[in-house]
């Protein structure tokens, strides 16, 4: 469903990104490990489209992001590390310009948007103006407002930041759950490595812009030798620096 054919993106003399490959099979929710500066966050903006691959394609469906760069948007939902929301609108208002850029009728904007906000515990809050929103309840609008077109793919950079235990627990509920029921494919970045060992079918580890392992995260854990190991140990030693190696570039 989502394919990196040998993706690598260079910064000047600097690559960031160096000849990543990944096949992620629809309805699998793919965990993305690494370090601070590892190059999650680039990999996950030229899957989307907004940073240009040096080298390599991505596709989506099929669907050549560079090539056919709506046709690929059509089918992906993506949450930013730092969302920017329209703070002076409502939820609501919110919702409906987003899908209003997807070109959603306007019956199923009012439901979706409707039935989507009630599920991420905004319901009460809907003609409220974002400004008077928590840093976790702007998480849940973003996350509420990029499954209203019924995307194909989920790209979500961090999505447990800021979330309280309640807030993280339904967010895990949902995305596996449209995984499982509807096939949606999500590919999400964490640092929380229980969120990846609890929602994750496969992860895969980058270390400074290269794939040094992918698998479940059981595998991952037989590889390194550490089968009863947390997925913590595995990720410390995949990424263990070598201290006569210089730093791979101006932190992330
Ligand atoms: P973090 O966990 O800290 O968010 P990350 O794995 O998402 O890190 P990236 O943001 O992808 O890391 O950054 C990878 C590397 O590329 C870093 O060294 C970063 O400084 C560098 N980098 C990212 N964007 C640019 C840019 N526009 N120009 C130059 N270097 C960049």
């Amino acid at each position: 469903m989502l394919l990196l054919e040998n993706v690598t993106k260079r910064y000047g003399a600097f690559t960031a990104v160096d000849d990543v490959s990944l096949h992620i099979p629809a309805g699998q929710v793919f965990g993305f490990l690494g370090p601070n500066g590892a190059g999650k966050t680039t990999t996950m903006k030229m899957i989307t489209g907004l940073v240009k691959p040096s080298a390599g394609a991505v596709r989506v469906d099929g669907v050549d992001v560079i090539a056919d760069p709506l046709e690929a948007k059509r089918r992906i939902g993506y949450v930013p590390d730092r969302p920017n929301l329209y703070e002076r609108l409502t939820p609501v208002e919110y919702c409906y310009f987003i899908a209003g850029l997807y070109g959603m009728a306007r019956d199923e904007t009012v439901a979706r948007t409707r039935e989507l906000l009630v599920l991420f515990g905004l319901g009460e809050k809907l003609g409220a103006l974002i400004e008077s929103f928590s840093h976790g309840m702007k998480q849940r609008l973003v996350m509420a407002s990029v499954l209203l077109h019924r995307p194909r793919l989920l790209v979500v950079d961090e999505p447990m930041v800021g979330l309280d235990p309640r807030g993280a627990r339904l967010l895990k509920d949902v995305l596996r759950r449209e995984a499982t029921e509807r096939g949606l494919t999500v590919m999400l970045s964490t640092h929380t490595l229980e969120v990846a060992d609890e929602v994750c079918d496969r992860v895969a580890v980058i270390h400074r812009g290269r794939l040094v392992a992918q698998g479940s995260p059981a595998e991952l854990r037989a590889a390194s030798g550490a089968e009863g190991a947390k997925l913590e140990e595995v990720f410390l030693q995949l990424t263990a620096e070598d201290p006569g190696q210089p730093e791979a570039g101006p932190a992330g």
